[in-house]
């Protein structure tokens, strides 16, 4: 199997969520979700989350300083070293920098960053659903939606052509079933 240092990247509602998990037990590694990270912490009630609440609740990013902390922590403990699967992180050519001096420092590389392409409409329609289901605050409201929509393509796309030169943008097709989807990812990893 090729090397389990990964990114999995996409527009809000392409799945990155789902498709974490089925990845995670796949390659064997830890899942680390900035988003859940800071849900977490808006449900305790914690000054970070406090500050995280204030950012997704109107669809913007939480400011890089705290989330770029969050992240070093979390990537400084040892069960990172068989591998890890980022996701929602990094999301602004800023953070992806970082992550490339924490990845440094630790003695690790960055292996695959997946990503899963989803076109606006669809997006949005996935988005407007799963508010339906999840309640989430931050999926409820049209407005907050344009505006996670339009922090994806000013903010968090342009990481992209920050790792192409790179070579390790796998580009996944978003549309179809979890299994299809989960199929095409899986064969970045055979
Ligand atoms: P997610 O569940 O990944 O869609 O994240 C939910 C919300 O958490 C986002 O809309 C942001 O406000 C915040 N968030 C998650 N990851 C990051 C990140 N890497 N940088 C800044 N904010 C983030």
């Amino acid at each position: 199997m090729s090397g389990k240092n990964v990114v999995l990247f996409g527009p809000p509602g392409a799945g990155k969520g789902t498709q974490a998990a089925k990845l995670k037990d796949l390659l064997n590694v830890p899942h680390i979700s900035t988003g859940d990270m800071f849900r977490e912490n808006i449900k305790n009630n914690t000054e970070l989350g406090r500050t995280a609440k204030e950012y997704s609740n109107s669809g913007r990013l939480v400011p890089d300083e705290v989330t770029i902390a969050m992240v070093k922590d979390r990537l400084g403990r040892d069960d990172m070293k068989g591998g890890f699967l980022l996701d929602g992180f990094p999301r602004s050519v800023p953070q992806a920098e970082a992550l490339d001096r924490i990845l440094k420092e630790l003695g690790i590389k960055l292996d695959h960053v997946v990503n899963i392409a989803v076109a606006d409409q669809e997006v949005k329609d996935r988005l407007a659903k799963r508010a339906a289901i999840e309640g989430r605050a931050d999926d409820a409201d049209p407005k907050v939606i344009e505006n996670r929509l339009n922090t994806y393509k000013n903010q968090s796309e342009p990481c992209l052509s920050y790792y192409r030169p790179q070579n390790i943008v796998r580009d996944i097709d978003g549309i179809g079933t979890i299994d299809e989807i989960f199929g095409r990812i899986q064969k970045v990893f055979s």
